[in-house]
């Protein structure tokens, strides 16, 4: 299983899916260049890009971070038997994502603390599980902390608007909303220490309340960044949003600021969604910015 070393802390990445974004790049990037896809084709071909199939490849996992004080389940995939009907690769799921959970030696009783980056539907599958026709819990043990921003804009009782968006109402109801009502749930405002090692500051754009996570020890530093970057072509393009970010202009500006960080920090950055080997350092590169992969301590 692919685990990365920072000092005391180990980070393995749980896979759920590995495959292709559901759009072409030209439709998933608002802002898409061409030409910048075909100069980098070198190195996206073909872990982050097939031209036999116009499709970006994107991987959906959650990262279990073990901090000798802690452990983290950050971002918990499109989860098994959630109905999504509008998203064909979420829809219906029955993956072994908990059985991958207990092969890098955890069960899901023993994980203390879930934490989403945003509550879209590919990062709170896994909160819930049907047990008897119900979603309960997964993780009976945890506290699952979520953005107070992200509970409030996600919740189609407060907020109607969340239930046309086909990320986040019917998510919402069956994979954050049974937390809530199990009282595992606590909601976070602002930066917000963990432990020791880890902190989760405010990181908006792809949307409102999007939280990154940063690791910090003596050894080294990381960046968990959720969908701030979304795929590793927007480290050379930070321009270029998503589709599926909800506020833009921020998300350009927390995108870039967040490279620039992750650059002057030496940073080991772990985003939501890349390709293999999934892990990234920054570069600059003249004013811009170029990924350098980081292949895992252990495979
Ligand atoms: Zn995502």
């Amino acid at each position: 299983m692919a685990t990365w070393t920072i000092g005391n802390v180990t980070v393995t990445r749980i896979e759920e899916q590995l495959g292709f974004a559901s759009l072409p790049p030209r439709q998933f990037f608002d802002g898409f260049e061409p030409e910048a896809l075909a100069r980098h084709l070198d190195w996206l071909v073909p872990h982050h890009y097939s031209p036999e199939h116009d499709r970006l490849v994107t991987s959906i996992h959650s990262w279990l971070i073990r901090t000798g004080r802690h452990t983290v389940l950050l971002d918990s995939c499109g989860g098994n038997h959630k109905e999504r009907p509008g998203f064909p690769r979420f829809h219906q799921l029955q993956t072994p994502f908990l059985q991958r959970l207990r092969a890098a030696g955890v069960a899901p009783d023993q994980i203390d603390i879930v934490l989403c980056t945003h509550l879209h539907a590919d990062h709170v599958g896994w909160n819930t599980m049907l047990v008897d026709g119900r979603w309960v819990p997964t993780f009976s043990n945890a506290r699952y902390l979520f953005s107070r921003l992200e509970d409030e804009i996600g919740d189609p009782r407060r907020n109607p608007a969340a239930d046309a968006n086909l990320l986040r109402g019917t998510a919402y109801r069956d994979s954050v909303l049974p937390v809530i009502e199990a009282g595992r749930a606590v909601l976070v405002d602002g930066e917000h220490a963990i432990d020791d090692d880890l902190t989760i500051v405010p990181a908006p754009g792809h949307t409102p309340g999007h939280v990154a996570i940063w690791l910090a020890n003596s050894a080294g530093c990381a960046l968990f960044c959720g969908d701030a970057l979304h795929h590793a072509l927007q480290v050379h393009a930070p321009h270029w949003n998503s589709t599926f970010c909800e506020l833009p202009e921020v998300a350009r500006r927390t995108r870039r600021s967040l490279l620039e960080r992750s650059e002057e920090r030496r940073a080991a950055v772990f985003p939501g969604h890349f390709g293999a080997p999934h892990v990234v350092r920054i570069r600059a590169a003249g004013r811009e910015f170029a990924p350098q992969f980081v292949e895992p301590d252990r495979a």
